[in-house]
């Protein structure tokens, strides 16, 4: 080990890289337990991408019009185009309404109803009575739901006394010879010190890697780390080729405008004026899913009917709404269009693009939170002592699709469920075996070739070849010609990392460096989902191919694993999705056509 880093080395029962919604929740879970817990987060916990949720949190409560989580289950198994695990999504959809009380109960300021209760409103691809009419599902804090949610959690884990190691950036996790997870290993930003996390239970929840793409509604830290910690422990990630894109980005600066803005009675037209949704969706017009909504805009750009000079957007409408009802729900809206496009949105439309907004691939775990990789013919064989949550998980409650609200209830579901399971499987102060001597050296020996990169290329260049790759070649369409023209060229854009150079200012900040590692981190995963997305041959929810635009259940209703090696090559294997449940409260929903 180079002498010039100090070694910290803690001991902690648990360890969560990430204080984002679902970090959060599981820490504090985990201290319920009696557990000694350490969460380590990149970023001060408040800035997490949770903080920018907007629309809301889905729960079947009936506030507003009649529910059953049985509704929000058959919703959220057809949003994935079949392709979720069914005992997952019953376990968040009955836990659901659960979840959101404890919210409340934990102090978040939801918005009300005239009576009293959380207010909800409708959002896409939600139902009542499987399908038949539009249901009233989210919950909302206004337009600033994950603000509201985030510092509630987070009050809550101060409250518990969760302790928190800021600005700690994890590099690797500390595998043994038997393929167990024993820890973490980090750098602190402050002072460069490398410090090694023991621990029986490590959770990541270290969010989605929406900055693969140029053009993403995700925030600069959203780097998929956890994702590239696993790749690099030898193990898989899962669905990769799925990644959203949201109908409502602002046009030229990705920023979001909540699908709650449809759910308030919003609606999109092309250049002629059209409300063009009906033709695409006829009973859920505006409200379908958003594939379907993302689908449809690219088709009316496509065929010439976008909006502007460059006929490359169309338009959002909110003006016909009363002022009242945007002052009261979608305040953060009407200043984020003022900002970002210089629209008064009570006056005039808002010009949009499908934008990458969400990450449903991931590392894959079962229903316990547990993460997942074959061994001897067993499919769902667990990896000891590795749990995820959140963005970063498969879990698969989302399958090849999200639904809008279905992320933050997935966060505190789960985050839950994975302190729940824990908790089961350890005791408070049980002893720890040794850790390997060399533990952490390849992650040191990292940095140090980093820090040395003395070549022609910014880790700015580097970074915006891939996202322009990405955003060319595995867009809201792909097709396999482009698509294994794209993986030619990242090919190309990941071997130049070999031509870094971080010596800028005559010395290589840790925030340098950090931006290198995370660069290091995101090209692994644009090279697992250009990959997956050339070898899944069909289409399915966010992935639309145009060679193969059927659904194709007889070979594809599987989920896809890839590897990626150092070298980034890469290796596939599928898994069964799980088309069964966990109680009898539900019979499975078998495959159906899919239209809204
Ligand atoms: C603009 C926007 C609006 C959205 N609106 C909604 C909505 O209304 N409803 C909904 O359901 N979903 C919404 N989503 C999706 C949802 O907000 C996210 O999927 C969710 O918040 C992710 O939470 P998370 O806990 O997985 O991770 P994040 O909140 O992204 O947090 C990740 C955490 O991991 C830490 N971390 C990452 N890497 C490292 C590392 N190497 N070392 C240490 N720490 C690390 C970070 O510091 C951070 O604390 C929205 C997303 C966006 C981008």
């Amino acid at each position: 080990m180079p002498n010039a880093y100090t070694l910290v080395d803690h001991t902690y029962d648990c360890v969560v890289v990430g204080a984002g919604g679902s970090g959060l929740r599981a820490a504090v879970g985990l201290v319920e337990a009696g557990l000694k817990v350490a969460c380590i987060t990149k970023v001060y916990p408040t800035r997490s991408h949770t903080v920018a949720a907007q629309g809301g949190i889905n729960a079947a409560l009936g506030n507003i019009k009649e529910d059953d989580w049985r509704y929000h289950m058959f919703d959220t198994v057809k949003g994935s185009d079949w392709l979720g695990d069914q005992d997952a999504i019953e376990y968040m959809t009955k836990n659901a309404p659960r979840a959101v009380y404890e919210l409340e109960h934990y102090g978040v300021p939801f918005s009300r109803t005239e009576d009293g209760r959380i207010y909800q409103r409708a959002f896409g691809g939600q139902s009542i009575r499987y399908g038949e009419e539009q249901a009233y599902r989210t919950c909302a804090a206004a337009d600033r739901t994950g603000h509201a949610l985030l510092h509630t959690l987070f009050q809550q884990a101060l409250k518990n006394r969760v302790e928190f190691y800021h600005e700690y950036f994890a590099l690797d996790l500390l595998m043994d010879d038997e393929g167990a997870c024993r820890g973490v290993v980090a750098l602190c930003l402050e002072d460069g010190t490398i410090h090694r996390f023991r621990a029986h239970v490590t959770v990541l929840a270290t969010g989605g890697y929406g900055r693969v793409y140029h053009s993403c509604t995700s925030a600069h830290t959203c780097t998929g780390d956890g994702n590239a910690m696993v790749l690099r422990a030898g193990l898989p990630l899962q669905d990769m080729e799925f990644v959203q894109f949201h109908p409502t980005g602002i046009y030229g600066v990705g920023v979001l405008i909540t699908e709650g803005a449809r759910g308030e009675g919003g609606y999109l037209t092309n250049s002629e004026g059209e409300r063009f949704m009906e033709r695409y969706a006829p009973k859920a017009k505006d409200l379908a899913s958003r594939d379907v909504v993302s689908r449809a805009i690219m088709v009316e750009i496509m065929e010439g009917r976008g909006c502007g000079p460059n006929k490359d957007h169309v338009l959002l409408h909110l003006e016909h709404l009363p002022a009242e009802l945007i002052h009261q729900r979608l305040p953060g809206i009407a200043e984020t269009a003022r900002i970002f496009a210089g629209v008064d949105i009570t006056k005039e439309p808002i010009p949009v693009v499908p934008t990458c907004h969400y990450n449903m691939g991931g590392i894959p775990t079962n229903w316990r939170t547990e993460v997942v990789c074959p061994r001897d013919g067993d499919p769902d064989a667990v990896v000891p002592g590795l749990m995820a949550v959140g963005e970063a998980a498969c879990t698969s409650v989302h399958g090849a699709n999200r639904l809008g609200g279905n992320s933050l209830i997935d966060l505190v579901v789960f985050g839950r469920a994975a302190a729940l399971h824990a908790a089961e499987r350890i005791r408070p102060g049980m002893p720890h075996p040794e850790l390997r001597r060399d533990a952490g050296e390849e992650a040191i020996a990292r940095i140090e070739r980093l820090r040395q990169a003395r070549g022609s290329l910014t880790v700015g260049q580097v970074r915006t070849e891939m996202q322009k790759t990405m955003q060319h070649y595995a867009n809201v369409f792909r097709n396999g010609p482009t698509l294994e023209e794209g993986c030619r060229r990242l090919a190309e854009v990941a071997k130049s990392l070999e031509d870094l150079r971080l010596e800028d200012r005559g010395l290589v900040w840790n925030t340098d460096l950090v931006e290198a590692l995370e660069l290091e981190n995101l090209m692994l995963q644009a090279v697992a989902t250009i990959h997956s997305a050339l070898y899944r041959t069909e289409s399915r929810g966010a992935h639309a191919r145009e060679d193969y635009p059927e659904r194709d259940d007889e070979n594809w209703l599987v989920h896809t694993l890839v590897w990626v090696d150092p070298d980034f090559s890469v290796r596939f294997e599928r898994r069964p999705v799980h088309l069964y449940t966990l109680t009898n409260e539900v019979e499975p929903f078998p495959p159906q056509k899919r239209v809204y």
